[in-house]
């Protein structure tokens, strides 16, 4: 007979909605994302600059880049660079990026398009514009997310998930359009699958004056980068929340839900999230491992040319 059984445990009742989790998560802090130059010059703002990587676990980096309307001749990209330990998201909302990597993987990515490449254990890869783009300039407006991999995965094998164009889904929600690159919204699943981390991704468009509201997993680190006009994120049981500006990440507090109302010309942005992976992060330019020992044997790796 079993020492224990059910009738004489006297675990504490677990109540129905947890108030810590079960809330509209409030906005622990905002940050401007500073403007640079990437690869060949091609112009960027650092999406995360200057937030704590505990905060954004299991992210690690975002560029925002342009928008830039290019002259013939202008578009920009990078010249063959590795990368290991992360896996990066692009994602195209006007122009075009073709990449092309050492593991023979690579593609065009197109207006609202997405490519989800897991650098695992060493990657080469180039990110530039097709020859038709350069010779005409254009619109060059997209986002490149690094999703950091758990440290058993880290030196997985290189893939890239070329996703055909026009499969990130569109939904509406109360006049709000949400764009799903990964992860679900309202039944709808984005394209991007199979990521440990199970992130949510979504492009959100919300009209001026209306409220938007979300689930997003309790537990999960979670951001909203605006990048169209501005609102207030974050909304307490009054409906104020914090402002926020084209160009600000508003990092979110734990809860179960994103509540958002749009300013007086709407509000565009993404919102991300993912489970953190707890783990201590080592980052070195194109790197991304857990102690600086795995840094520098991937720069002998790369320079030892076993990438
Ligand atoms: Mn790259």
């Amino acid at each position: 007979m079993p020492a224990v059984t059910a009738d004489t445990l006297a675990l504490p009742r677990i109540p129905a909605t947890d108030p810590a989790v079960d809330r509209d998560r409030p906005v622990t802090g905002v940050t401007t994302a500073p403007k640079g130059l990437e690869g060949e010059g091609f112009p960027v703002r650092r999406a995360f600059a200057g937030v704590d990587l505990q905060l954004l676990d299991p992210f690690v980096h975002m560029d925002q880049m342009g928008e830039v309307e290019y002259a013939p001749g202008e578009p920009k990209g990078t010249a063959w660079h590795p990368h290991r330990g992360f896996e990066t998201v692009t994602y195209m909302i006007d122009g075009e990026f073709a990449h092309s990597d050492s593991n023979g993987g690579g593609g065009l990515i197109t207006n609202g398009d997405t490519q989800w490449m897991t650098a695992g254990g060493g990657i080469l890869h180039i990110e530039a514009p097709p020859e038709h783009v350069v010779a005409k300039g254009g619109l060059f407006h997209g986002f490149q997310l690094w999703v950091n991999l758990p440290a058993n995965l880290k030196m997985t094998a290189p893939r890239y998930q070329d996703i055909p164009p026009g499969e990130i889904p569109e939904r509406t929600q109360d006049g709000a359009r949400i764009r799903v690159i990964a992860g679900e919204s309202g039944g709808v699943n984005g394209p991007v699958r199979g990521i440990v981390t199970a992130p949510l991704y979504l492009d959100v468009s919300v009209p001026a004056r209306k409220r938007f509201e979300h689930p997003v997993p309790a537990g999960h680190s979670a951001m909203v980068y605006v990048f169209e006009g501005e609102g207030e994120v974050g909304l307490d049981e009054s409906g104020k929340g914090r402002l926020v500006q084209t160009g600000r990440l508003a990092i979110l507090d734990d809860g179960a839900q994103l509540a958002a109302l749009a300013g007086e010309n709407g509000m565009r942005f993404l919102v991300i999230a993912a489970r953190p992976l707890g783990e201590p992060v080592a980052r070195y330019g194109p790197f991304v491992m857990n102690t600086r020992e795995e840094i520098m044997q991937a720069m002998a790796d790369f320079q030892a040319g076993n990438f």
